[in-house]
């Protein structure tokens, strides 16, 4: 295995982690996410295959590629993620697999995915208000949701984080009640920035401003540098080798006995492009450099060379052109112009 001949950017950033879009579609229509009558969603022929999907991963893997993340549009709305994930499962040098779901349809699936290997979770969960749940999702039901984190401990997902975007005059209100929801089953709760793609809504809360809330309310909430303990692909409890008080672009804090993780994602606020290790692949088999660029390039059309090795050399020019840094503060500035991204969210996996 050709561990030398990594996948490097012109910045020579390792791109050890490739987030997959699998499908564009979804049962929920959350406000910053998608218009409330959805988007006129791809063709099935147009999205890309499992198949193909499973070759780049595998090309990918033996040129330093370990980490993998199954997102959406909403990932369980797309048949046969079974299937896939135990495949994925199977490269060898995939060591994490995740995914990010906004959890409605996960009790169908959780007991086959984590037999399949995935070991953990992140469920997306904006309010633990009915009404207002209803507010954001436009449609889905909270009960539901709270009962398949529920689920998810049971079965022994581990971490179990939940992905939590602040809007201002809607959720801004229930930071407390979502660090005591933390603390109460223990999970690893993350404050997400709200980014203004795709044309989206409001006025984001800053990281800064969640975490002096929460400071107000808890003496013992401090910064957290530990080993962060996960399950790899095949279930076993291990622990991150270093001590950070980032977990990946999360930067994260904890209390005093207690297990629960409060992390901040800060794409707004707070520049963490220095240690980019990230690719994206649309639902439409596109590789995106950057959640923030729209430059795209077709991947379904570069899998048709038969032979891996022109597959990884023309992925490995394309990876060249990765910008060092977003440049997402520039174009917001902009008055009037938020409406910059082509793509929703949905497609783009987040
Ligand atoms: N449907 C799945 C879900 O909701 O978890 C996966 C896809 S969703 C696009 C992935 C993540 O992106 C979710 O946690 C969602 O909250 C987040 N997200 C979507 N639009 C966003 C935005 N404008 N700003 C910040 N986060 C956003
Ligand atoms: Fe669907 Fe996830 Fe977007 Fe909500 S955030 S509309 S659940 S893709």
């Amino acid at each position: 295995m050709n561990k030398l001949n990594n996948l490097v950017d012109g910045y020579g950033r390792r791109l050890t982690y490739l987030r997959i879009s699998v499908t564009d579609r979804c049962n929920l229509r959350c406000v910053y996410c998608m218009p409330e009558s959805g988007v006129s969603i791809m063709k099935h022929e147009d999205i890309i295959s499992y198949e193909d999907i499973l070759r780049l991963v595998r090309i990918l893997s033996r040129h330093g590629l370990n980490k993998v993340r199954i997102t959406g549009g909403e990932p369980l709305a797309r048949k046969g993620l079974i299937g896939f994930v135990q495949k994925l499962s199977e490269i060898k040098d995939i060591s994490d697999i995740s995914m990010t779901t906004n959890g409605i349809l996960f009790d169908k699936y959780a007991h086959g995915l984590f037999d399949a290997g995935l070991k953990r979770i992140n469920i997306s969960l904006d309010s633990l208000n009915e009404e207002k749940f209803k507010r954001i999702t436009r449609t889905g039901r909270l009960e539901t949701v709270l009962k398949n984190i529920e689920l998810a401990k049971k079965i022994g997902y581990n971490p179990i984080k939940i992905n939590t975007v602040l809007i201002r005059g809607i959720n801004d209100d229930e930071i407390i009640d979502f660090v005591n929801f933390a603390r109460k089953f223990e999970l690893n709760l993350r404050f997400i920035e709200y980014m203004p793609i795709g044309g989206n809504i409001a006025d984001a809360v800053s990281s800064r401003e969640i975490e002096e809330k929460i400071q107000l309310e808890f003496d013992d909430f401090k910064p957290k540098k530990s080993k962060i303990k996960y399950n790899n692909v095949s279930g076993e409890n291990v622990y991150e080798k270093k001590l950070s008080v980032y977990d990946g672009v999360s930067r994260i804090f904890g209390f005093d006995g207690n297990d629960a993780v409060i992390g901040f994602i800060s794409p707004m606020s707070e520049h963490f492009c220095g240690g980019c290790n990230r690719l994206r692949l649309t639902a439409s088999g596109n590789l995106r450099l950057c959640l923030f660029y729209d430059d795209e390039y077709n991947i379904k059309d570069i899998l048709k060379e038969s032979d891996d090795e022109i597959v990884f050399e023309k992925i490995s020019n394309i990876v060249k052109l990765k910008h060092f840094k977003h440049n997402f503060n520039e174009k917001t500035e902009k008055k009037g112009d938020i409406s910059w991204a082509n793509d929703f969210m949905n497609s783009i996996g987040g």
